[in-house]
């Protein structure tokens, strides 16, 4: 039995790097972590099945690459989603992307795009994790509980006193997320909620629109005024909000006013904001993908230049008439139902763990591994300022999405190669 004291988590972006993980001859397993994802996604068996699948049937590694060449090389419309995997994965599936006039996207895109479109009309002022736990004395959390999503934010970022001099203390405030979630006990007596004293709730955007009329001075009174002058009294707030949990229309419309409420209580005193987007290497997906193409996710190649569209090249709307959907799923043995959302006669190619259980089982399946537990890989923080390396625990034989994607491309190059005709 070996145990590896202080791992690095890579699935939800926010960086725990304290997970206890045992390892015996069977595979691996964390001890609790506090963290349901964690201690889910870190079990792994090495009694798994590495060999890949083409139509259900095992096959050696080097058909299902020549398979993949094929059936990508003939494609009119490819589409490489999902884009779970770490940067090294990312930069060689923008590669592939390039190669075969292919639109790229990452599953959770939604969540970052609702940010992206306010930060694009107004640009923003936003911080990082550290500066959350380090300086702020007043959190204010807006629409429902991030750590839905960031199951342990609270634990690891906000429940520590502040370490900087004048830093004692903090409140953290919940505005529109109804109920007081379970999952921010942890904060026990800083909890508190802010909303009308009776009757129905207002929806978020109203209450942030009604937050932003008690800045602005105009006639407020009762808990929006409260908040309003607790705001202004802050050393350091900092609004916290998960976009990709924000129900009903235009949720981007709540991201603008709370940039816009920010920017005016940053007028007296210090305020910033920090959008909370989305799981599996979202924010390193995005980072990859601008530094490579000058642009964010939601590019397309078919052009045979890269082209952003944040609508026309969105994964769900390119899914109903790509013909080749390769997806990657690289972090948890998961996969959305996506040969339900494509047109007939498409074929889907899934770069999955090995523990993957299909609906359907895809037209070819390449078992890969998880970074930081298969391999080491570099992963970003959800802030956008860090990146995480990632450590091996244990050696499966898988390959990473990476290797099997530069694999692909050269297959694809030797192909066109072999068909050019000859020159005299
Ligand atoms: S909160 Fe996120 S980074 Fe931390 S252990 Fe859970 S999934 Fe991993």
């Amino acid at each position: 039995m070996a145990f590896h004291p202080d791992t690095l988590c890579p699935f939800c972006g926010l960086g725990c790097g304290d997970i206890g993980i045992e390892q015996d001859d069977s595979g691996i397993a964390p001890r609790p972590s506090g963290c349901p994802q964690a201690d889910r996604l870190f079990r792994r068996s090495t009694a798994v099945q590495t060999a890949p699948r083409i139509g259900g049937t095992a096959v050696p590694m080097t058909q299902a690459v020549a398979e993949a060449a094929r059936l990508l090389g003939d494609s009119r419309a490819p589409l490489i989603a999902g884009l779970a995997t770490d940067v090294d994965g990312v930069l060689a599936a923008l590669t592939l992307a390039g190669r075969i006039g292919a639109t790229v996207d990452h599953e959770h895109s939604d969540a970052l795009f609702r940010n992206l479109a306010v930060l694009r009309r107004l640009g923003w002022s936003v911080t990082t994790l550290a500066e959350l736990r380090n300086r702020c004395d007043l959190v204010l959390v807006v629409g429902p509980d991030p750590a839905a999503a960031f199951p342990r934010l609270w634990e690891r970022w906000v429940v520590p006193e502040p370490a900087f001099p004048g830093g004692t203390g903090r409140s953290v405030l919940f505005l529109g997320g109804d109920p007081l979630p379970e999952t921010a006990q942890c904060l026990g007596g800083r909890i508190e909620k802010v909303g009308m004293a009776d009757g129905p709730q207002p929806d978020l955007a109203s209450l942030v629109t009604g937050l932003r009329a008690a800045l602005a001075g105009h006639g407020a009174t009762g808990p929006m005024a409260d908040l309003a002058a607790r705001l202004r009294a802050a050393r350091y707030a900092v609004v916290v909000w998960a976009a990709g949990l924000f129900a009903g229309p235009q949720p981007d419309l709540i991201v603008e006013g709370l940039v816009r409420l920010i920017r005016k209580v940053d007028g007296t005193t210090r305020c910033a904001g920090l959008p909370l987007s989305g799981a599996d290497n979202l924010v390193g997906a995005n980072q990859a993908c601008t530094w490579r193409t000058g642009f964010p996710l939601r590019t397309g190649f078919d052009r045979g230049m890269p082209l952003h569209d944040p609508d026309r090249f969105d994964w769900r709307e390119r899914a109903r008439d790509a013909d080749v959907i390769l997806w990657i799923s690289a972090f948890r043995p998961e996969m959305p139902e996506i040969a339900a959302m494509a047109g007939t006669g498409t074929a889907v190619i899934a770069l999955a763990p090995p523990e993957t259980a299909f609906t359907a089982e895809p037209a070819l399946f390449i078992p890969v591994g998880t970074p930081g537990i298969d391999h080491a890989g570099d992963v970003f923080r959800a802030d956008s300022v860090v990146a995480l390396r990632t450590g091996v625990l244990v050696v499966r034989g898988l390959p990473s999405v990476a290797a099997v994607l530069r694999q692909i491309a050269t297959a694809l190059e030797d192909t066109s190669m072999s068909t050019e005709p000859a020159r005299c």
